[in-house]
């Protein structure tokens, strides 16, 4: 992949997708990087990593330029224990991933938290609803309180499928990255 000097970026910023199988992480990747929704075919991004620059402005005006990597979970990857400690290395956020749906997807984000940590201790986190387009079976207070316990920067439910939110998520976990 070709990618412009980096002198045109304040920063480069490897992001990560976590969550278990099915919750929408390739098709949030594909409607933020390609404006798409894959709908019933398969989400593959066939590829290690997605890039998007992103704009953001700090609380003191300041404008900043960022390349953000997005890597996402390969298709093989079932379960937590199949993912490699080489995914995680280096990674400086990701966003945490539930379908509001599937109670169980929120219950296991706290193993998705720590693994993360585990191999990238300084690593940032946004936790994220997806599926806001269907009807809930947790509820945004359930939601939020999971977001406070895992300690992260921001909270939003998104839609893969409508657009909601999708670019607010990725670019709210960006600004963190930089410093707001
Ligand atoms: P991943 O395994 O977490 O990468 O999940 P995928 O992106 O492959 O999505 C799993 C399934 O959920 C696919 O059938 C998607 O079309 C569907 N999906 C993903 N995001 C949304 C969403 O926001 N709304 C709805 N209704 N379906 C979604």
């Amino acid at each position: 992949m070709r990618v412009k000097a980096t002198e045109n970026y304040d920063m480069i910023a490897k992001i990560l997708l976590l969550g278990e199988i099915a919750v929408g992480k390739s098709s949030m990747i594909l409607r933020y990087v390609e404006g798409k929704f894959p709908g019933e075919y398969q989400a593959t991004i066939g590829a290690n990593f997605l890039v998007k620059n992103v704009r953001v402005i700090q609380k003191n005006g300041t404008r900043k330029s960022i390349m953000l990597q997005i890597w996402d979970l390969g298709g093989h990857v079932r379960t937590i224990s199949h993912v490699g400690p080489i995914f995680y290395q280096n990674a400086n956020g990701a966003l945490l991933v539930y379908d509001l749906t599937r109670p169980d997807t929120l219950e296991k984000l706290p193993l998705w938290y720590e693994a993360c940590h585990m191999h990238a201790p300084r690593i940032k986190t946004l936790v994220v609803g997806n599926k806001c387009d269907l009807e809930r079976k947790i509820s945004k207070e359930d939601g939020k309180k999971m977001a406070r316990r895992l300690n992260s920067v921001d909270f939003y439910e998104t839609s893969a499928k409508t657009g909601d939110n999708i670019e607010q998520a990725f670019n709210s976990l960006a600004l963190a990255l930089i410093g707001r």
